[in-house]
């Protein structure tokens, strides 16, 4: 492999992937580094939120409906088949001061780029309870999106529950009216954080209902959910209750404790800041792609769009640049 790369690509979800395909077919020969396994309490996986998702049934050209796994398989083939390197490390950290760029990785080398792509995605907070994750990974009706799994037959006409108090919630507890008997969002404290039109927007459905003052405590269920147990945060009381699906909505992480120190800016809530409409960050050479960079959309499709865009900026940027050329 060329030394330095001519483009870097960090992260392997559907913005890593397509921006992979999109630059191997312009002869870019992007290396991307598509991560190690963690544990962050959930599992963290090469291929992003998606390998964590059973089925997905939203994304375009999927008729029947495909598992994130699969996709996932689907898109790192078609972007090795055009000739991009993939390398299974995880970034460490980055020195963007000066072109080439330098990556530190996790075997202890480092690798050079004219460009890079940051598309390292975020991850869903979740409680960290060991019933939460162990059926969220195992498709026993915990999940941390409700666009990607509220229409699955597993959550039709039951009563399902929400965590969080902000706008993701009350989106999503509203997108689940839908599907549900009753929704009841769960929150913490007496008053939601979202904005008032977004909390009329669930309140005002005939089968919404908000559960004020309570946290999570404990997840019901073996291969099932069946129930949570709660706490109440003014009494302490605990009390249980009956529901076929929890959906977690207490904010993401965007995945950018790498690039600290480097210079790209982060907005307050540490996502890499776009220039409008491009996938230009504040530093030249260096673009970002899907979740990392939004927090508002979070869908495959969204990312893998973005991914699209970062791909034919980059080929744009490294074209007005000499000394990128021969790389
Ligand atoms: P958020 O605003 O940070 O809200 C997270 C919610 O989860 C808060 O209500 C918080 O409770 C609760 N929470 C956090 N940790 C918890 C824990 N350990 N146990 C129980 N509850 C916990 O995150 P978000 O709702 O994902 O929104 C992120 C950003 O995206 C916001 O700027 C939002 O406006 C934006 N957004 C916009 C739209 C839209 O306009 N269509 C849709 C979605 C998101 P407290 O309130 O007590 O802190």
């Amino acid at each position: 492999m060329a030394d330095p790369h001519r483009l870097v690509i960090i992260g392997s979800g559907p913005a890593g992937w397509t921006a992979a395909i999109y630059a191997a077919r312009a002869d870019l020969a992007p290396v991307v580094f598509s991560g190690v396994p963690k544990q962050n309490p959930a599992p963290v996986l090469p291929g992003g939120q998606l390998m964590l998702t059973t089925e997905v049934e939203n994304y375009p050209g999927f008729p029947e409906g495909v598992t994130g796994p699969e996709m996932m398989q689907k898109f790192q083939k078609q972007a090795e088949r055009f000739g991009s390197v993939v390398q299974p490390l995880d970034v460490e950290r980055c020195d963007l001061s000066s072109r080439p760029f330098t990556l530190q990785l996790s075997d202890g080398t480092s690798a050079r780029a004219q460009a890079v792509i940051v598309a390292t995605g975020a991850t869903a907070n979740w409680l960290g309870l060991d019933n939460e994750l162990r059926l969220a990974t195992s498709g026993g009706g915990v999940s941390a999106c409700a666009v990607c799994d509220g229409a699955l037959p597993h959550f039709r006409d039951k009563h399902l529950a929400v965590v969080g108090g902000g706008d993701t919630a009350m989106e999503e507890a509203t997108y689940l009216t839908k599907f549900a008997s009753k929704v009841t969002v769960i929150h913490r404290r007496d008053e939601l954080r979202a904005s008032k039109v977004m909390q009329e927007r669930f309140l005002s459905q005939p089968n919404a209902e908000v559960m004020w003052n309570k946290t999570v405590t404990d997840v019901l269920g073996d291969a099932e959910i069946t129930g949570v147990e709660l706490r109440d945060t003014v009494t302490g009381e605990t009390s249980t209750m009956d529901v076929g699906g929890l959906f977690m909505a207490i904010g993401h992480t965007p995945a950018t404790a790498f690039l600290e120190g480097s210079g790209v800016e982060l907005d307050d809530a540490q996502y890499v800041r776009l220039d409008t409409r491009s996938s230009r960050t504040n530093i030249p050479g260096v673009f970002a792609a899907g979740d990392v960079a939004d927090h508002d959309y979070r869908q495959a499709v969204t990312a893998a769009g973005m991914g699209c865009q970062a791909a034919l900026d980059a080929e744009r940027w490294l074209a007005e640049q000499p000394e990128a050329q021969t790389a």
